[in-house]
C-alpha cells in the first residue's frame, strides 16, 4: 500500500487503490467493492426549468401572484439558511412546503395564496419529467455495471426513484426515497434499507452524492466509503471528490 502524506495529492491510481482497499478497523482483510449507491438530485439529475425561477413565475400566475424571477436566487438562499431538518430525520413534506413558501414570498408573493402556490411547486418535484439527467451519467452507470457492481439509489425526496430511473432509461438494482422509507439521509436506516435490497454489507459499498452532511457523513457513519460529487467546484479541500461522474470509474479502479 502506498503511503499518503497530509497535503500531498495522491495520483488517480493511488486514490483508486485506497478506495478499494481501505481497511476497516478490526478487519485484517479489506472488503471487496460490490455496490455503488447514488444520491439522485444534483448527483444524477438536475431540476429542469419548471422547478426554477420561470416555473415559480408560472405557478404564481395560477395563484394570482406576480413573482419576480430576478429575486429567485436571493429568496432561495435566504430560505435555505432557515431550513431545519426534522429532529428525528423523518420525511416531512411540510418542511418543504414552508421552505418553498419562503421563496414564493421572497420573490414578491406576499399573499395568502403563497402557501398553496408553494404546495403546487413542491409537488412538481415529484414529477420525473421535470428533471434532466446529467450527460455523464449513462456512461458511468454502464461502466459500473460492466464491472459487475450493483447500483442503488438513495434519495431524500417524495419520488419513486425506481420509477424515476425507468423514466430516464437508467438501469439500477434498487432504490428508495425518504417519502417511501419514512426517514431521510443521513439517518442510518435509509442507507441500510438500500444495502439490504442489494444484498451487500456497508463496507462492500461506496456512496456517491453531492451533500456532505447527508450523503457523505451519513454513509461513513455506517462504515461505507463515500465520494463527494462537487459539480460546482465549491469543496476543493474535500477528499475524495470528483467534479463529474466521468471521474468515477477510474477512481473506483474500474
Ligand atoms: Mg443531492
Amino acid at each position: 500500500m502506498p503511503r499518503f502524506e497530509l497535503g500531498t495529492s495522491p495520483t488517480r491510481t493511488e486514490r483508486a487503490t485506497r478506495l478499494r482497499h481501505t481497511p476497516k478497523p478490526g478487519h485484517r482483510v479489506a472488503s471487496v467493492l460490490r455496490a455503488v449507491l447514488f444520491d439522485v438530485d444534483f448527483t444524477l439529475a438536475r431540476p429542469g426549468p419548471e422547478l426554477g425561477p420561470d416555473g415559480y413565475v408560472r405557478a404564481g400566475e395560477r395563484h394570482g401572484l406576480r413573482l419576480d424571477p430576478d429575486r429567485y436566487e436571493a429568496a432561495r438562499h435566504a430560505a435555505r439558511a432557515d431550513l431545519r431538518r426534522h429532529p428525528e430525520l423523518e420525511h416531512d413534506d411540510e418542511i418543504w412546503f414552508r421552505f418553498t413558501e419562503r421563496i414564493v414570498r421572497g420573490m414578491g408573493g406576499e399573499a395568502d395564496s403563497a402557501y398553496d402556490c408553494a404546495v403546487e411547486i413542491t409537488r412538481a418535484w415529484e414529477r420525473h419529467e421535470n428533471f434532466e439527467i446529467y450527460e455523464d451519467v449513462p456512461d458511468a452507470l454502464t461502466a459500473i455495471r460492466a464491472a459487475g457492481l450493483r447500483i442503488g439509489l438513495v434519495s431524500n425526496s417524495a419520488r419513486d426513484v425506481r420509477e424515476f430511473a425507468r423514466h430516464h432509461g437508467l438501469e439500477v438494482d434498487a432504490g428508495i426515497s425518504s417519502f417511501h422509507h419514512g426517514r431521510t439521509k443521513p439517518h442510518a436506516s435509509i442507507f441500510r434499507a438500500v444495502l439490504d435490497l442489494l444484498g451487500v454489507e456497508s463496507d462492500e459499498a461506496v456512496m456517491v452524492g453531492d451533500t456532505i452532511a447527508d450523503d457523505i457523513e451519513g454513509a461513513r457513519a455506517l462504515g461505507m466509503r463515500a465520494i463527494l460529487v462537487d459539480r460546482a467546484g465549491v469543496h476543493r479541500e474535500f477528499e475524495p471528490r470528483i467534479e463529474t461522474l466521468n471521474e468515477l470509474p477510474p477512481l473506483l479502479g474500474l
